[in-house]
């Protein structure tokens, strides 16, 4: 029934310019970043690869950054920091995966604007500003929904500033409204699912969603299967978000932040962290699974849509009457679209 789509999507994707608006590897100096060829192989131009969360210490943070910056830089046949939308174009017209780092959070920041721009110069092209948790800067999305505070008034208007994407994924709703209302460049979800369609702390309300049309910006579709309320993210489940968004807000502000997690099964915790507080609905804090987030709540084990089956979702697209124009806006036009504003 799909096969008939399949080469039409092969095709289309490899046209494309597709942007993974976030993604995961262990937070370690020694991992290596190799791993990314598994976004490579999918025909991924762009991914955004966090380097630290708010629980982090920034010891930790700072050998992450020079540890991926450097093996990035000795693996140039294979991929490109991507510190400008020319970097990503550049990655596509050779063959190769541009790259960029995204912060889970401002705690590393100490409520210092100045240190955005700090951030900008390691390679940092997106942040939210809390993760889960609330913090000095503002709400997250599993504790009292609160307001931006006058420092994160201060952050927001740095990052705007630094040229770094405004995200507002993990956060609670209220911030990320003040947050929209605030920012003067398109804001951005780069990896949330439609509250309306499962109702959990990690996604967003359609209140949220409209809002951050408004601003230009754009929801990346993430593709965890506890956060659409499903045992498996089959290409079919991401399509009804997209679809969703597609319907409410128009085409141009859905795209893909799947938060593909490499090696999930490495434990790159703090020593000591109280995952039961950073991630409320863990079954269990002391789970033989050392980094199992959000909450077996009859779902099973945690699963994440894999981006080599990024061809299969553009099939259903096209099962689905999607145009040509409107997949690739998805894949990756609209976040092109954002980052060439923010980023210049
Ligand atoms: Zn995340």
């Amino acid at each position: 029934m799909m096969a008939q789509y399949q080469t039409e999507a092969t095709q289309l994707l490899n046209d494309s310019l597709v942007w993974d608006c976030h993604a995961c590897m262990p937070l370690l100096p020694s991992y290596s970043v190799d791993a990314l060829d598994a976004h490579w192989k999918a025909g991924v131009t762009h991914v955004s690869v966090n380097v630290g969360m708010d629980f982090n210490p920034i010891e930790t943070i700072m050998q992450v950054i020079a540890s991926f910056t450097a093996q990035l830089k000795q693996r140039s046949e294979k991929f490109v920091m991507a510190r400008s939308i020319a970097d990503v174009l550049e990655a596509k017209r050779s063959g190769r995966l541009a790259v960029s780092f995204d912060l889970e959070g401002s705690m590393m920041l100490f409520d210092r604007p100045d240190m955005v721009a700090l951030f900008h110069q390691l390679g940092v092209r997106q942040m939210h500003l809390a993760y889960n948790r609330n913090n000095s800067v503002g709400g997250g999305c599993y504790d009292t929904d609160s307001a931006l505070t006058p420092v994160g008034r201060d952050i927001v208007h740095a990052v705007n500033q630094a040229g770094i994407l405004l995200d507002g994924s993990h956060m609670g709703e209220r911030t990320t409204l003040d947050m929209m209302a605030l920012s003067t460049a398109p804001f951005i979800f780069s990896h949330s699912n439609v509250k309306t369609l499962f109702d959990h702390p990690r996604c967003v309300s359609d209140r949220q969603i409209d809002a951050c049309a408004a601003t230009g910006g754009v929801i990346g579709v993430c593709g965890v299967n506890r956060f659409m309320g499903c045992s498996e993210p089959v290409p079919d489940v991401l399509f009804e978000q997209i679809d969703y968004l597609a319907s409410r807000v128009g085409i141009t502000h859905v795209g893909l932040g799947l938060d593909w997690m490499y090696d999930l099964h490495i434990d790159d915790n703090p020593p000591g962290l109280d995952r039961g507080y950073w991630w409320p609905n863990l079954q269990s804090a002391n789970s033989a699974v050392a980094n199992d987030p959000y909450a077996p709540n009859g779902q099973g084990p945690m699963q994440v849509f894999h981006p080599s089956k990024i061809v299969d979702l553009v099939a259903v697209m096209l099962k689905n009457g999607y145009q040509h124009g409107d997949i690739r806006a998805v894949l990756g036009d609209n976040f092109m679209r954002v980052a060439g504003k923010v980023w210049g």
